[in-house]
């Protein structure tokens, strides 16, 4: 399974969701690499400490004659592997104008390395553009992140368009594998009605774990910790297991 996590609206919890998802299927015994498309490297910096940066996605996406594998490092958790983003990724989409391959830099990087790893999971940045592309065409599912707030499916429409354009020229493949309610407070009058509001426009792709807000998710990536290890009998950590647990039986 290569899993996108896309949204390009910013702050929804797409960074929480990859970190703390890739690590639950590590602690499930599963070969997991997170790949940082984020120039902003919110998740390769709750893994890795950014002195031990050498490489990053940006020269294997750049530069054919640098593999995946060179720029792979691993994390501070066992068989969780971080594919990290530098703030230099940002000059890719300009540095690739003209390439014929520019959609595919990814998937063609990935291919190789995926007998490797069982399961991969993408982190992608708050756009639409080359970056989220190259994650749509190199995966074979997409897992949305929504925010539970007044404006939740605003731009849902223009993700989607995306994601069926990717299906008919590049990926037929890619499956929707769920919608995740995030941040979520179930105190909230309002909040039960966005949820609702979401389960009309994606029905049964609505997961059943819904992620609560929690200020200890947002704490962890400080410690450079996933949820699991930060802080092991918070919801979060019961949220993220959950979810871990529906993707597995969904894929
Ligand atoms: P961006 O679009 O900038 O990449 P994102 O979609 O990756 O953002 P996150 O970085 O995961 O979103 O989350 C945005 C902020 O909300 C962060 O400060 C994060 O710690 C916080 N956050 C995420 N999930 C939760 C949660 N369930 N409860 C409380 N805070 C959360
Ligand atoms: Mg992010």
């Amino acid at each position: 399974m290569i899993v996108a996590i896309a949204n390009q609206k910013g702050g929804v919890g797409k960074t929480t969701t990859a970190v703390n998802l890739a690590s639950a299927l590590a602690l499930r015994g599963k070969q997991t690499l997170l790949i940082d498309l984020d120039p902003q490297a919110n998740s390769t910096l709750a893994y890795v400490g950014r002195e031990s940066l050498e490489r990053s996605l940006y020269d294997t996406m750049a530069d054919e004659s640098c593999a995946l594998s060179q720029v792979i490092c691993e994390s501070t958790q066992k068989g969780l592997w971080v594919a990290p983003s530098r703030i230099s990724l940002a000059k890719l989409e300009a540095r690739l104008v003209g390439e014929l391959d520019a959609h595919f830099r990814l998937k063609d990087r990935i291919d190789p390395v995926l007998e490797r790893f069982s399961h991969v999971v993408i982190d992608c940045p708050p756009a639409l553009g080359l970056l989220t592309v190259n994650a749509l065409v190199a995966a074979t599912h997409i897992l949305i992140p929504i925010q539970s707030s007044y404006f939740a499916l605003e731009g849902t429409d223009d993700l989607l368009e995306t994601i069926e354009r990717v299906r008919a020229r590049a990926n037929p493949s890619l499956q929707l594998l769920g919608v995740l309610v995030t941040m979520h407070d179930k105190r909230t009058s309002l909040a039960r009605d966005i949820r609702e509001q979401i389960a009309d426009v994606f029905g049964a792709k609505v997961f059943n774990t819904v992620i609560s807000k929690s200020v200890r998710l947002e704490e962890s990536p400080a410690y450079r910790e996933s949820i699991f290890s930060f802080a092991p009998n918070s919801t979060g950590a019961a949220d993220y297991y959950s979810l871990c647990e529906e993707v597995m039986a969904r894929v």
